[in-house]
């Protein structure tokens, strides 16, 4: 296949740039680096496989020649970068949108759309089926992103259904790996440069808010058969094993034998507005019309990711 990466300099990104070249296909990576970097993919320039276009797909996207299938990636997704960027949220979200699907549109190509678990905004059920609608307050602070991908989603279905675009919508909840940025201010990058740093873990209000994080490789896979089926319909991807925010920093804490200490912090900015108090998938879908589940526990994600920010620091 040839295949079009949106956000390729980005975490998630360049990890399916990786996967794909790996699989044998030629891939074209399309990034702003608005949040990526092209260190993330610098090791790909080598490779005759791969091309790089710096493009901002929420203006007109010109790809010579054919495509088999375009891969939406690209979007702020730490809650602060999106508090940052709210604006270039909304449009890659909606330009980008109509951009990247007129593009499958044309050329004939199987579409991925990169959802998120925000969609369910601050769930009232748990862990969140796909076939709960949320619970999003769109004029909060995350509603940029929470409607930008509501929007989304709607769209992508629009194109299938209207125009028979072979489109696929992927909801990823927490994904943490190597490649993310260092001060993206994420809670798996805080966290961990904050333990081999020796400074407190930040843990925001009582920790008692959960999240469930899953490993960038299995993420990577879902997305990859998600592609490859015939599944309309959103499909969750992500690691089930949900546990308080606290206990997450004593799992940091264990990984790294770091002796920091947990600090209780009220943050006075909008980071912690709409913060979902709990997240979990419900990956019954996912297991049963791909065959997919996740392969790596977080003490073993955890160490390739404290490797590799050790190496950063
Ligand atoms: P990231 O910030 O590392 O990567 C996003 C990439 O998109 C960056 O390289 C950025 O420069 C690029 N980009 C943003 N706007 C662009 C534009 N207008 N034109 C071209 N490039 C643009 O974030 P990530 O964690 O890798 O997330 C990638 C995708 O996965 C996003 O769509 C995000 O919503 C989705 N997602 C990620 C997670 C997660 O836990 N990592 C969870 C849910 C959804
Ligand atoms: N969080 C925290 N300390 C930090 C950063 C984040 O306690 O230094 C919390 C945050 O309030 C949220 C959870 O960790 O409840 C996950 O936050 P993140 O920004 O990683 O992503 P989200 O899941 O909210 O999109």
């Amino acid at each position: 296949m040839r295949v079009l990466i949106t956000g390729a300099a980005g975490f998630v990104g360049s990890h399916l740039c990786d996967r794909y070249l790996a699989e044998g296909h030629t891939v074209i990576g399309m990034d702003n680096l608005i949040t990526g970097n092209l260190d993330n993919i610098a090791h790909l320039f080598e490779n005759e496989s791969f091309s790089f276009i710096k493009h901002d797909v929420s203006n007109f996207i010109y790809v010579p020649g054919e495509l088999d299938a375009v891969l939406h990636f690209a979007s702020p997704a730490s809650p602060n970068d999106y508090l940052e960027h709210p604006i270039p949220t909304m449009k890659v979200g909606s330009l980008g949108m109509l951009n990247t699907l007129g593009l499958a549109k044309a050329k004939g190509a199987r579409y991925l759309l990169a959802s998120t678990s925000e969609v369910y905004g601050d769930p009232l059920v748990n862990p969140q089926p796909e076939t709960y609608w949320g619970n999003v307050n769109p004029i909060g602070p995350r509603g940029v992103y929470d409607e930008a991908k509501r929007f989304a989603e709607a769209l992508t279905l629009a194109y299938q259904r209207y125009h028979g675009v072979r489109a696929r919508i992927v909801r990823i909840f927490n994904t943490y790996g190597p490649r993310m940025r260092l001060h993206d201010g994420r809670v798996v990058p805080n966290f961990i440069y904050q333990a081999l740093t020796g400074q407190p873990l930040t843990v925001y209000m009582d920790g008692q808010q959960t999240r469930s994080f899953q490993y960038v490789s299995d993420l990577v896979d879902g997305v990859y058969k998600l592609l490859l089926s015939d599944e309309e319909l959103p499909v969750n991807i992500g690691n089930p094993v949900e546990m308080t925010i606290l206990e997450f920093a004593e799992a940091v804490i264990a990984v790294t034998g770091s002796a920091s200490e947990i600090q209780f912090v009220q943050p006075q900015d909008d980071r912690i507005k709409d913060d979902p108090k709990m997240r979990r998938p419900d990956i019954t879908k996912a297991t049963t019309v791909l065959g997919w589940q996740p392969q790596v526990d977080l003490t073993e994600g955890l160490t390739h990711t404290v490797a590799y920010f050790q190496d950063k620091i």
